[in-house]
């Protein structure tokens, strides 16, 4: 009797299966974004992982890349048009206004988990991948933008990959300013229209602030010389910009003017950034955001200033990567049973050692010279040999394995013992 072979199924094309040190930085990045975050009192949120597609679709804009082309959607058994979240902000905006968590304003949250684009894959851009998010939602000021730009530098020192990294900053200004800048955009732009690249032109009435940031070579000479938003600005607008950059100064935080820096949604106002660096590739930009004062509102909420950004855990992970291992954990001490009685107590041992905070190794089989190897590449500094004998005295034998030498000590005795050493 033929069995019949079965085809394993492949992984969907950009998703990723992390595993070993780099599961380890993927975690390093999320514990690390933890600790920061409640320095600076951000309340933890946790997501549903698909919205319906009109949080999407209305708060982001129909004309934008996510939306038009890069959105997990689908019919559920309802009938019910669904989408993956390609961004926590939409959502976040969402359960601000249907949760009435307007009482909480300014609400500050945060939060992280895995994000879905259709994109194509390549390094450092993935069909799923995984973002940490901080928001401030429900403030006008602009402290705000200042408080959530310091964190993001106090994360990236953190992880020590700050070096390499720039802020990039720009202002879009206020609702009028940004309006008088996009109508000299187009004007500007349309002289030049048939030199454009295809997509440049396609943008040139939708969108043209995102001619700015076009990669295209054939943009590139007319965007140098497109008329930057500096002229534009209301005097309002100037003076948030200000206070912001005060703030960055009074906080020591480093910032490059980037007067062509546009976010690509219509909602944003004001502060628009990104930490860049070129160790990634095409893939630069770590972390991005800015004020999105219109957001809410195109959800059907009330007029609500809100600010926040979003990075990408996979690019951090690159670039913690990049300057160190993190290793996975080493045990403080491995447990080697000889025979089936000490392999039972053993049991015991390890939970009781670990129960006291201690990183327990003890294998699941092997004779005495694998239990010990394997206790050796563990990297704790004891083994704890436990035959019939030891066992009969409730004692270990206690191997230095750092020195060599060894000593019999009573069960109790030895978590005082590892401690002291
Ligand atoms: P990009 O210009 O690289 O496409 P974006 O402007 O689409 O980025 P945002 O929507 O601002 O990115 O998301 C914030 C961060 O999330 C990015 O700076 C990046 O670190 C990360 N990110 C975005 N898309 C992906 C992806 N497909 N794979 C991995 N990381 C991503
Ligand atoms: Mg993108």
């Amino acid at each position: 009797m033929s069995k019949q072979a079965i085809s394993t199924p492949q992984a969907i094309r950009g998703t990723q299966d992390i595993f070993g040190p780099d599961a380890e930085a993927f975690g390093h990045v999320v514990e690390t974004f933890e600790r920061v975050r409640k320095l600076y009192r951000f309340r933890r949120v946790e997501m549903p992982v698909f919205e319906k597609t009109t949080v999407f679709s209305r708060s982001l804009g129909e004309t934008t890349d996510v939306v038009s082309k890069e959105m997990y959607s689908f019919e559920d058994r309802g009938g019910e048009s669904l989408t993956l979240r390609p961004e926590f902000t939409a959502g976040l905006a969402r359960a601000y206004l249907t949760n009435g968590w307007q009482q909480h304003a300014p609400l500050k949250i945060a939060t992280h988990g895995p994000l879905f684009r259709y994109e194509r894959p390549q390094k450092g851009r993935y069909r799923q991948f995984h973002q940490i998010d901080a928001e401030v939602i429900g403030a006008a000021e602009p402290q705000a933008d200042v408080e959530l730009l310091v964190m993001a530098d106090q994360l990236l020192r953190e992880l020590g990959i700050a070096e390499g990294v720039t802020l990039n900053l720009n202002t879009l200004g206020d609702a009028p300013s940004r309006e008088a800048w996009r109508a000299a955009l187009i004007e500007y732009f349309r002289a030049h229209k048939d030199q454009l690249s295809e997509e440049s032109q396609d943008r040139l009435e939708r969108n043209p602030l995102r001619i700015l940031d076009s990669k295209d070579p054939r943009d590139k000479p007319f965007t140098a010389d497109a008329p930057m938003i500096d002229q534009f600005l209301s005097d309002e607008a100037q003076d948030f910009f200000g206070k912001v950059t005060a703030g960055l100064d009074a906080a020591g935080v480093a910032w490059v003017r980037a007067p062509a820096l546009v976010r690509g949604l219509d909602y944003y106002r004001h502060t628009a950034f990104e930490f860049i660096t070129d160790r990634l590739g095409a893939q630069g930009t770590v972390l991005g955001g800015g004020r999105y004062d219109g957001l809410l509102e195109a959800l059907g909420g009330p007029a609500t200033p809100a600010v926040g950004w979003a990075a990408g855990i996979e690019r951090l992970a690159m670039l913690v990567a990049d300057t160190r291992t993190i290793a996975e954990p080493a045990a403080d001490v491995a447990i080697v049973p000889m025979g089936a009685a000490a392999e039972a107590a053993c049991l015991g041992l390890a939970a009781t050692l670990r129960r006291g905070g201690l990183v327990v190794d003890m294998g699941y089989r092997g004779n005495m010279k694998k239990r010990m190897s394997r206790a050796n590449d563990s990297g704790a500094r004891f083994a704890l040999i436990v035959g019939e004998e030891e066992l009969a005295a409730g004692e270990a034998m206690v191997k230095d394995l750092v020195t060599g030498t060894q000593e019999r000590l009573a069960l109790h005795a030895i978590p005082a013992h590892i401690a002291s050493a």
